[in-house]
């Protein structure tokens, strides 16, 4: 049984959870295909109420649901349930937004009268990832199901009881069977599922490794896709940089969620003139959390989702170290069963440092200082990756060009790196294609028909 609920605040095992069958695989997707066929006809309305009771029951439940993030992946209680109320939000948003996505366009042409109308593609798997358990889940959930592509569910497998949590309440709110069919499939059985005819596209969330090889399986069989991957953001420090602003952005946007958000940022950019005062800021705000018990509202610092992953980035620091960077805060062993990392500052990691052009996923934040902004941008840009970035300047027009310089899918200003479910939400390069939220997100997997009336010709 590799799906498994293992507490990373104590490292123990709580549950084992028993693995799909081929036979429960047919049987999702004969179920999601005889109900994309049903949808195919309408009921746009009837799943619009139903979603909105999806995130009635979400805020019913948000304490117990918020509990099981915390035992399972290990996010700080709080996180857990500011979670819970962006699933909330994205829910009601799409379920409000409804009539509107949907809406056909018109098309005015010298070939005739045609419209554009939304529908329905099929069945679509969705491959997701464990941090951060309900809201990868919401963003393909919400507006595909007003669209009316029902969806096969493989979540990570450390995290099974979220991702039951989450199939249970899309079937309590009402949704028919098929709606969300949870698999606890290995890799091969993804694999088959995207090869099956009555699949239609698949949506992955993850990493590179993973990401790449479901794209390849989807290619092969002329599936669409989107591709959520990996980041190595950048925070840029302008010099005309407001300090306390900085201060109040800095060290949040690398250590929320233990450093493990695709879109936080991990690289800082820092101006020659602003260099020391940064590193004293972060310095001594990466000394301030204390590990606890993440689900005490009082903890600092959670820990990492497995002791796994806490290995791993030991690893990455451990070769950045060999390969020259400097350890300006951090970096030692917390004595603890759970998996815990100590938030650490590094520094001077030359182009030729195996880091330099790797995510580390968790509490490392890396420094450089630049001399012009032409500098700045040429080291976001020298990436493989391309989610997002945030830029602090007392100037936002200068800011917003210095965003619109760097090759990301998102740019931030004077403010966190966030997420709403009116904001599109994806990168360029290695970290992946396509969007979510949004109407970019609602279109991903839409069959956008045109019908044309020629009669008039
Ligand atoms: P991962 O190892 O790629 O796992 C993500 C999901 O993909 C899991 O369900 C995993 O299943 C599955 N998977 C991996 N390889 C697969 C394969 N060959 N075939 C089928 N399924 C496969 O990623 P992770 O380490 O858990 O997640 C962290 C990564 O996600 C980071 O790189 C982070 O930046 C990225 N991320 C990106 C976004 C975004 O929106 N761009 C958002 C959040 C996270 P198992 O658990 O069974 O291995």
């Amino acid at each position: 049984m590799t799906y498994q609920t293992i507490n990373p605040y104590t490292n123990t095992l709580v549950r084992s959870y028993p693995d799909a069958g081929n036979s429960d695989l047919e049987d999702a997707l004969a179920r999601g295909h005889a109900l994309y066929k049903h949808w195919r006809g309408g009921q746009a309305d009837l799943r619009s109420k139903i979603l909105h009771g999806v995130a009635r029951l979400m805020g019913e439940d948000r304490t117990r649901l918020s509990g099981l993030i915390t035992m399972e992946m290990g996010k700080r209680i709080s996180e857990s349930q500011a979670e819970v109320d962006i699933c909330i939000s994205i829910a009601d948003y799409f379920a409000d937004h409804a009539e509107e996505l949907l809406k056909p366009t018109t098309l005015e042409t010298d070939t005739g009268h045609g419209h554009v109308v939304k529908q329905a593609l099929g069945v679509l798997i969705m491959v997701e990832p464990w941090n951060f358990p309900y809201y990868q889940i919401m963003r393909v959930f919400a507006p595909n199901f007003i669209l009316g592509n029902p969806m096969i569910l493989k979540d990570a497998s450390n995290i099974p009881a979220c991702a039951q949590a989450f199939a249970d309440i899309v079937e309590r709110a009402g949704a028919p069977k098929g709606s969300l069919s949870n698999l606890r499939m290995d890799y091969g059985q993804v694999d088959k599922a995207i090869a099956d005819r009555r699949v239609a596209g698949v949506a992955l969330t993850g990493s590179e490794r993973g990401g790449s090889s479901v794209a390849r399986s989807a290619g092969e069989h002329l599936k669409k896709s989107t591709m959520e991957l990996g980041g190595n953001d950048v925070f840029i420090v302008l010099d005309d940089a407001d300090m306390s602003e900085v201060a109040r952005l800095a060290p949040d946007a690398r250590l929320g969620n233990t450093g493990q958000v695709c879109c936080a940022s991990k690289r800082f950019i820092v101006m020659e003139s602003k260099y020391d005062e940064f590193m004293d800021i972060m310095t001594e705000a990466f000394a301030k959390p204390k590990p606890g018990d993440p689900s005490d509202p009082a903890t600092t610092l959670g820990p990492m989702s497995s002791v796994g992953a806490r290995d791993n980035l030991q690893k990455q620091v451990d070769a950045a170290v060999d390969a020259g960077a400097h350890v300006a805060y951090g970096n030692e062993r917390l004595d603890s069963p759970g998996a815990f990392f100590q938030p650490t500052v590094l520094t001077d990691i030359a182009p030729d440092n195996p880091v330099y052009d790797q995510e580390m996923f968790g509490p490392v934040a890396a420094v450089y200082k630049v001399e012009s902004v032409r500098e700045a941008l040429d080291l976001a840009n020298d990436s493989s990756y391309g989610l997002g970035s945030v830029i602090v300047s007392g100037d936002p027009e200068r800011a917003e060009r210095v965003a619109e310089g760097i090759e990301t899918g998102m740019g931030f200003i004077n403010g966190p790196w966030t997420t709403a479910p009116g904001l599109p939400f994806g990168g360029v390069k290695n970290s992946g294609f396509g969007r979510e939220l949004y109407t970019y997100g609602f279109d991903a997997f839409a069959n956008e028909h045109l019908i044309l009336d020629e009669s008039g010709r």
